[in-house]
Order: structure tokens, then sequence, then C-alpha cells
């Protein structure tokens, strides 16, 4: 196999491994081998039916950690799919499968760009390492944070870590992540007294209560967000009340919320305000909260400048830092690692049938994080 094709056949390779989550199919075990080679010592991190892969070659510091998962979402209806999501095809400029852009590419241009640079720079300073999972796609509660967690209780320092999330949009190389928002959902329930519309003084109407101030609610400006995020979002998700007949006052309303707050809004913040206006209204309520997670930011440093060099060296193209879009495993990983960025390629067909990625991508995405390790660990 010819170096110019080492990544695609490596993405070949592990879409062919039909890793619907938290299932790996050795997809790990293949990754272990290829590093093993190179000097990075390996050990799986397993469980409830998850395998994560641990991968270290150096000792000193900085740890650069590039991080990822092998799980995939379910392909769907495979008639759908022009050609079968679990063999890799090649057709018309782009390899298809399931995984080939959210993110078996993305590993597959980790391991090559580790192999290349550890050959060209076989006594290099610092340290390199692979965080791998099989559940990103899934709960994600045996995955990357249980590694965290490990290698916190470990007293492991991670210095940098890429992610290698699909974040480029149109071309590769045009957007960054170097934060999420945070992700905080609510269920309330407001309580009043079922009885009959004729009635109303026998009853208590929990709609009627709950509209003005859900419409308070949803007027508020929660923050203004900052230079790097935009501002705070709410949204109710689902709202229902009554038993379906016109005649009967509902007994109780409930309405499902989320919040996709920034890093000037915390948890705390947004539940105080939310209970102070329903106070406000004389509302009797239960509101239950989930914290899907916790937004992190990555300010411009060290590692923004050395991924946005390694782009436009790379590609010509000067890429933007962005905080859209959902939650990663950023959000653990950002726990335990002062610096974080999510780079990848272009995520237009990612969860999608015909899921695909351009075959051109492959070595500069390859090429990208290796000179990103040459910027972090190379003497300038
Ligand atoms: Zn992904």
């Amino acid at each position: 196999m010819s170096a110019d094709s080492a990544v695609l056949s490596l993405v070949r390779e592990l879409i062919s491994r039909p890793s619907v989550t938290p299932d790996d199919v050795d997809c790990q075990m293949l990754l272990a081998q290829r590093l093993e080679q190179i000097g990075f010592r390996c050990e799986t991190i397993a469980r409830g039916g998850v395998t994560n892969l641990w991968a270290r070659r150096g000792k000193s510091a900085p740890l650069i950690v590039f991080a990822g998962h092998t799980d995939v979402v379910p392909p769907g209806p495979r008639d759908k799919w022009d050609s079968d999501p679990f063999v890799p095809t090649e057709r018309d400029g782009y390899l298809y499968g399931r995984g080939a852009a959210d993110m078996k590419s993305s590993i597959a241009a980790f391991v090559v760009a580790a192999e290349r640079f550890v050959a060209a720079h076989p006594q290099h300073e610092g340290s390199i390492a692979l965080l791998i999972t099989s559940d990103e796609e899934g709960p994600a509660v045996d995955g990357t944070v249980i590694v965290c967690d490990e290698l916190k209780a470990r007293g492991e320092q991670l210095d940098y870590c890429i992610v290698g999330e699909p974040t480029s949009g149109d071309t590769l190389g045009d957007t960054c992540k170097n934060g999420r928002r945070g992700s905080l959902s609510g269920r309330l329930t407001v309580k009043g007294i079922q009885g009959h519309v004729a009635y109303p003084h026998l009853a208590r109407n929990p709609v009627h209560q709950l509209a003005p101030a859900l419409a308070e609610i949803a007027a508020t400006e929660w923050d203004r967000g900052n230079e790097y995020f935009p501002p705070t979002t709410f949204q109710v998700s689902n709202l229902r009340a009554g038993t379906g007949a016109t005649n009967v006052v509902p007994g109780e309303a409930v309405v499902l919320f989320n919040f996709r707050f920034s890093t000037a809004s915390t948890p705390d913040s947004l539940q105080a305000r939310v209970h102070a206006i329903l106070d406000k209204h004389g509302l009797e309520y239960d509101l239950d909260w989930e914290l899907g997670g916790e937004p992190f930011l990555t300010p411009r440093g060290p590692l923004t400048d050395a991924l946005v060099e390694a782009i436009r060296a790379e590609t010509g193209v000067t890429a933007e830092l962005s905080t859209t879009g959902g939650t990663s495993d950023g959000r653990f990983i950002a726990k335990i690692c002062p610096q974080v960025i999510e780079f990848g390629p272009c995520n237009a067909t990612i969860h999608k049938v015909n899921e695909r990625i351009e075959l051109a991508a492959l070595e500069p995405l390859s090429n990208i994080y290796r000179r990103t390790l040459e910027n972090l660990l190379l003497p300038r």
C-alpha cells in the first residue's frame, strides 16, 4: 500500500466493521496494533459493554491527546442507501459508508498522523495519546467520561486535546469548535384542579395560570453571550394538558423545555431565574431539572493557534472558531484538560443515508493533525 493511500486504507478497514453503538467490533484492537508498532502503550478501559482505548507514547509533558469514537449511529433502512453502509465504496470522488464522516476518517487520520510524525521525529519532546470510545453516539455514560475519571484518578496531566468530530462546513478546514454550549432541560408540571368548564369557580385551570408565566420565560434575555458564544436560548419542546374533551378543565399542564447556554450563564443562575418567574406568578408546580452537559471554552491560545496554522499551511483556508452545534465528548475532556478543540471533516452527511467523505480530503485531514503535532511539539 503506498504512503498516499494510508488513510484511505485504514478508514476502509474501519467502515467494514459495523460498529453501531456500543459495539466496537475490534476497531480499537486494529488501532492499538498499529499504535503499538510505533511505541504507544495501549490499554482497554471497558465498562457496561463499552470498550475504550487509551494509548500513550512518551512520558514527558506536554501531553497532546487525539480523542474520538469508533461507534457509529445505525444506518437506517438499507434500501435507502446506494451501497451497503458497511461496505466502503468509492464513487464519484467520495468514499461512502456509515462512519465515513462521523468519525472513522478522523480516527484513521489520527493514527496515520502519529505514524508519520513518529517516523520523522522518533525522539520528539512531550507525549502523544489517543482516547477512543465506542459510546459517543449512545448514552455516553461508560465512554469518554469514565476514561477521564480514570486519568484524573491517576493524576495524568493532559495539556491539549483535539477531538476529531466533523466540524467543517463547506470545505475542509473552514470551521473548528473551540467550545460548545451547555444543555439544561426541565420538566415542569403545573398543578390545577380538574373540573367542568361550565363551573370554573369549582376548578383551577393550570393552562391559564401557566400561559403568562411561560410567555415571560420565553421573552426573557438570559444573557448576551460573550466573545465566543451566542446568547443563551430557551425553547419549549413539548406542552400538553387536557383529557381530549372540550368540556373538562385539565388537572395539570406539563411543559418540557431546554436551554442551550453559554458560559455567560450557569445552570444555577438559569434555574434560579426560572423558579423566580414561576413563583412570582403564584403557580403550584413541580420542576425536575436535568443537566445534559456543561459548556466548555478554549480561548485563543497555543492550541487554537497550532491548529489554525496547520489548517492554513495544508489547505490555504483560514479556519473560523465556532461554538455552535450540539454537545460532544469535549465536555468531559475539558474537565481534565485546559485546552480542547474539535476539528474534523465536512459534516453535511453525518447520521444520514449515503454518509460520505471526499476522497481528496483524507490525506489533508491527516496532514493537518500531523502539522498540529509539529507546531506543538517541535522546537520553533
Ligand atoms: Zn461523532
